[in-house]
């Protein structure tokens, strides 16, 4: 049995709009096949009429600015947004999450749209743009739009997204960076052999005034059926003093709308419930060190 019949490589997104039109809903999107492939090897989906490729398409690769935002394609591989220095100053916790997704080969070919459009709740790259507030353009039958990024999540696995005709084109990030005294970290907790999917991860972007947070966006996974955005505890964060008693108080809260689960395979969700507190320590305490000092070099990437 093949698992798909035609293999088609566009290179631009209307192209590739043309070819999903063609098949009617019997097509699917491809970019680096590291979730798709194994999905349709292993019979999680069943054969498509036709693969649509979409890293030939220029502009969906490209990582830049235009104005005070920042833009990036849907098909950018992690091992490109892990190498741009515009990312490391000015979307730090996104070049960390992608720098720590699988290992080189995975890197090397997989995007950061296939991991937003694959929908786990803790996908690496998909926390990072939740808490860098990213919005993601869309191209479909009924034209482009931008839509912000937590809108595209329905569930574990499951996406707004119509992978059968819509195509993501690119994230663009609002004036990510440009603020004074701004800053993001991300990290995660990880089996040492794991190669997939984190034990936990949290992004982080935090914004400050004086000694006191200002404004705060947490994203974290697996925490629910789709990214958390525990935002009670985010609006508890604003106005906060810098101090490590702030943190403590934050763990509680972000526990009150955490919904951890044992899983099989990584932890148990009483291991996963002390992970929240390392994480937000660690996260929230290098995010606020960086707004201070105003330097971010990426930490933890893989090898
Ligand atoms: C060994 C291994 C280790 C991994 N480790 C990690 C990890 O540590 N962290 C992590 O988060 N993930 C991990 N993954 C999962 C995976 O590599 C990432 O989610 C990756 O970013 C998926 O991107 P892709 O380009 O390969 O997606 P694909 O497999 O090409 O596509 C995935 C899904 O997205 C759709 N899609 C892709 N691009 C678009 C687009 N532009 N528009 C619309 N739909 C699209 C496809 O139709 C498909 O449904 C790992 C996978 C493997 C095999």
């Amino acid at each position: 049995m093949t698992l798909w019949d035609h293999y088609h490589l566009p290179t631009t997104v209307d192209e590739a709009l043309l070819h999903l039109a063609h098949y009617a809903g019997e097509a699917r999107v491809v970019a680096g096949g590291t979730d798709l492939l194994l999905d349709l090897q292993q019979g999680r989906k069943p054969p498509v009429a036709a693969l649509v490729d979409v890293t030939r398409i220029p502009e969906m690769s490209r990582i830049e600015t235009a104005g005070d935002d920042l833009y990036v394609g849907a098909a950018a591989t992690h091992t490109a947004i892990v190498a741009s220095t515009l990312l490391a100053e000015r979307a730090t916790c996104l070049v960390e999450a992608c720098g720590v997704i699988g290992g080189p080969q995975v890197r090397n070919v997989a995007t950061l749209g296939g991991n937003v459009a694959h929908a786990l709740p803790a996908g690496d790259g998909t926390l990072a743009l939740v808490a860098l507030d990213a919005e993601a353009e869309v191209a479909g039958p009924g034209g482009c739009a931008w839509k912000p990024i937590r809108g595209l999540f329905s569930g574990p696995g499951r996406s707004t997204l119509d992978h059968a005709r819509d195509v993501l084109v690119r994230f663009r990030i609002r004036g990510a960076g440009l603020g004074r005294g701004e800053a993001t970290a991300f990290k995660r907790i990880m089996r040492p052999q794991g190669v997939a999917l984190p034990i936990l991860a949290l992004a982080v972007w935090v914004a400050l005034e004086g000694d006191r947070v200002r404004d705060a966006r947490l994203a974290l996974g697996p925490a629910g059926p789709t990214p958390l955005r525990p935002e009670r505890a985010e609006a508890w964060l604003r106005g906060q003093p810098l101090e490590a008693a702030t943190a403590e108080k934050l763990v509680e809260r972000v526990w009150a709308e955490a919904r951890l689960r044992t899983s099989a395979h990584r932890a148990t969700a009483d291991y996963r419930h002390e992970m929240v507190a390392v994480l937000v320590r660690r996260a929230l305490g290098l995010a606020v060190q960086r707004a201070r000092t105003g330097e971010a070099v990426p930490e933890g990437l893989g090898f």
